[in-house]
């Protein structure tokens, strides 16, 4: 064990990883490359190491985040990398964004307007084209209309525009109404760039895969596939399998910090929500919803002891649990329980605790906290 205090940590595999990229990649023909979405601290997973695993051993080029401060971050990692920022900047921070060669997604000639104005050099810019999602870019009807202003943007000075993108709302679904509705998606952001290849405009970049589409919909139409769940092995949709081999990236670990034999009778944790029927085994673990576990998983939940199933027992508290582990006898203080991965033959994903308490994989491991150190293994 590395000299941090055991109590509750994230062990991130590094192997894992690098083959994750490795399967979408080959899930992905060129002209296609990866373009890994690093935001959110890598989605939890710790982005220094995450992308310098990514940039120095896999050559990933191409780099997605959410803002600002997560690009600047990026670029101190990679130095060569074209970094994306997928939301929105602030335009009096413009002159950063050049300054650090990152490249902003633009929503609106009025930003792009706003950005120039506030910095004295180009800014490289990627223009985002509201398909469906209804979240952010341009909104048209048409795709004429939409390549018009595309190129009205591009004629503003010290905008350098080097692509158009879009995302999908629904590309993890394989009801007949959700394909067809990302069809339609698809096919306006690609009659966008036909368009503008008439009027003699050959962008570098159009590009629309998110993990769902590079893994149900891939194609060589796209410059760029924004992989970002995938990569860390989790799915877009609980329902749908991804392609074999891609595996989650995380586990999460914890202690047991006593074991007692509990009466009939005993209540066990915060508003005696669970009374125990019979004697029963009781371990406390030393994670609780401060550390991201979530209290939705009070009485739901399952943690891994000596590769068994045992059930959480009452409320999740801030710093601790407590579980069943009347049918491991041999589970003692100082143990270590598993509550994302692997144990034995048995398995607890990201995904399996979000649908436990109606969420997804995504916000599992997005959600645990900062308090979690995250132990890389090489
Ligand atoms: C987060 C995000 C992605 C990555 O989505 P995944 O489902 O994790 O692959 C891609 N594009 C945009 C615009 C995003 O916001």
């Amino acid at each position: 064990m590395k000299p941090y205090l055991k109590r509750a940590w994230a062990e991130v595999s590094l192997p894992q990883l690098r083959k994750n990229y490795s399967i979408i990649k080959s899930l992905n023909s060129p002209p296609t490359e990866v373009m890994a979405v690093v935001k959110a601290d890598a989605y939890g997973h710790g982005d220094e190491h995450i992308i310098r695993c990514l940039a120095d051993d896999c050559g990933v080029k191409y780099f997605a985040v959410s803002n600002l401060d997560e690009a600047i971050a990026v670029r101190g990692f990679c130095p060569e990398a074209d970094i994306l920022i997928l939301g929105y900047t602030p335009p009096e921070y413009a002159h950063e964004i050049s300054m650090y060669n990152i490249i902003q997604g633009v929503v609106s000639a009025e930003y792009a307007e706003a950005l120039a104005k506030n910095t004295p050099e180009p800014i490289r810019c990627h223009i985002k084209i509201d398909t469906g999602m209804g979240r952010i870019g341009l909104k048209y009807d048409l795709p004429e209309d939409c390549a018009a202003e595309v190129l009205r943007i591009m004629n503003i000075k010290k905008i350098s525009v080097e692509g158009i993108y879009t995302h999908f709302a629904a590309a993890d679904s394989d009801s007949p109404d959700n394909i067809s509705y990302t069809d339609r998606q698809e096919k306006f952001i690609l009659d966008t760039y036909e368009i503008l290849l008439k009027h003699g405009v050959r962008l570098p970049h159009v590009h629309f895969m998110n993990s769902a589409a590079a893994c149900y919909r891939n194609t060589p139409k796209s410059t760029l596939a924004r992989a970002g769940i995938i990569l860390y092995g989790l799915h877009p949709d609980a329902g749908l399998p991804i392609p074999d081999g891609l595996e989650p990236v995380m586990e999460l670990k914890a202690v047991i910090s006593q074991v007692k034999t509990v009466k009939e009778g005993t209540c066990i944790s915060y508003g005696r929500t669970f009374t125990a029927e019979k004697e029963m085994r009781i371990a406390t673990v030393t994670i609780g919803y401060a550390d991201g576990y979530s209290r939705l998983l009070s009485s739901k939940g399952e943690i891994l002891v000596h590769g068994k199933r045992c059930k959480i027992v009452g409320r999740v508290c801030m710093d601790q649990l407590m579980i069943d582990v009347s049918a491991v006898p041999e589970a003692c203080s100082g143990d270590i329980v598993t509550l994302i991965g692997r144990d034995g033959d048995e398995r607890i994903t990201a995904d399996d605790l979000a649908s436990l308490y109606g969420t997804i994989g995504y916000e599992v491991v997005c959600g645990i906290s900062k308090r979690v150190p995250r132990i890389y293994i090489e």
